[in-house]
């Protein structure tokens, strides 16, 4: 029988499309941009009333994602009866560290095994599941935390965007968190800006591949669905056709800011940022228009695990 890996390695990870979810929660931004609040409630508002609207909405498009959980969150009781039912409906879980330290390119690579350790086994006891992907908090793609992962038998990492962009988005996000005194190592650097848009095994000998997120070719921009939002519909639009007549897989990347109802949040903090404070009604609509041009481009949408596992 032929291994998994080398019907990968044969395919070359042609045209192919997934759909990626981070579940940073309200709490990770608070970390993030630095507002105050301590209710529970509020700080869990995006599994309680996000996630279960996402997965509808993946029903209705008949899209199979997968969802990057945060090990911390495992520890909140009703979120994890939400990712029992998520996995029923046809996703996987991949691990997005620990807590999201936002420092993580500083960490040095014990606390990596520490914090990945804590995480799998959490994730083994409260979802039966062994982590088979990873992608590090704010895109913090490191070729030790690369190591790390092939030493703990990951099959893939999603950390990289390769994208020279690096320092708009730390000067757009130090804007929005003003003065928090928060360590950051979000972002590309500009040594990584230039990396293939393709995945690669990038350790030799090891199985572990790099699977980089959709990025633009040519301008290098991002096309997560948030950032496609900003730039518009026609924006995602062409890229999926050209990434598909390129023969380039698309990692389509979404967070659950990307849907949230921050109106019904309703946090001064978000309420004044004009992109959470976009009505969910529109960003649902996007949504949906995403994951039809996502398929309608590359068809069957389902979990990268499947193609190791099956
Ligand atoms: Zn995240």
């Amino acid at each position: 029988m032929m291994d998994s890996m080398t019907d990968l390695n044969a395919q070359k990870f042609p045209d192919v499309g997934m759909l990626q979810v981070d579940l940073d929660d309200i709490w990770a931004l608070r970390d993030c941009y630095g507002f105050d609040s301590n209710s529970p409630a509020q700080l869990h508002f995006m599994y309680t009333h996000t996630l279960p609207l996402l997965l509808d909405l993946l029903d209705e498009a008949a899209v199979h994602a997968t969802f990057f959980v945060v090990g911390k969150d495992l520890e909140y009781e009703p979120n994890i009866e939400l990712l029992h039912d998520l996995i029923r409906r046809g996703h996987r879980v991949a691990s997005h560290s620990w807590q999201h330290r936002l420092e993580w390119r500083n960490l040095d690579t014990q606390t990596m095994h520490n914090d990945l350790a804590k995480t799998e086994q959490i994730m083994q006891d409260k979802l039966g599941v062994t982590p088979l992907g990873f992608r590090t908090p704010g895109y913090a793609f490191t070729g030790r935390t690369l190591e790390v992962l092939a030493d703990r038998n990951y099959r893939y990492d999603s950390s990289l965007m390769p994208s020279p962009w690096g320092w708009i988005f730390r000067y757009a996000d130090s804007k929005m968190a003003a003065r928090t005194g928060i360590v950051k190592t979000q972002f590309p650097l500009f040594r990584d800006a230039f990396h293939s848009l393709r995945p690669r095994q990038p350790i030799h000998g090891q199985p572990l591949f790099e699977f980089p997120v959709a990025t633009a070719p040519f301008t290098r921009l991002p096309l997560q669905i948030g950032v496609c939002m900003r730039l518009g519909m026609p924006w995602l639009k062409g890229h999926l056709r050209l990434m598909k007549s390129l023969a380039l897989p698309y990692i389509m990347l979404m967070h659950l800011t990307d849907l949230c109802d921050f109106q019904a949040l309703n946090h001064p903090f978000f309420l004044k940022q004009k992109f959470f404070a976009r009505p969910a009604i529109e960003k649902q609509e996007f949504v949906r228009q995403a994951l039809w041009l996502l398929k309608q481009n590359y068809g069957n949408i389902e979990p990268l695990e499947n193609r190791f596992t099956n």
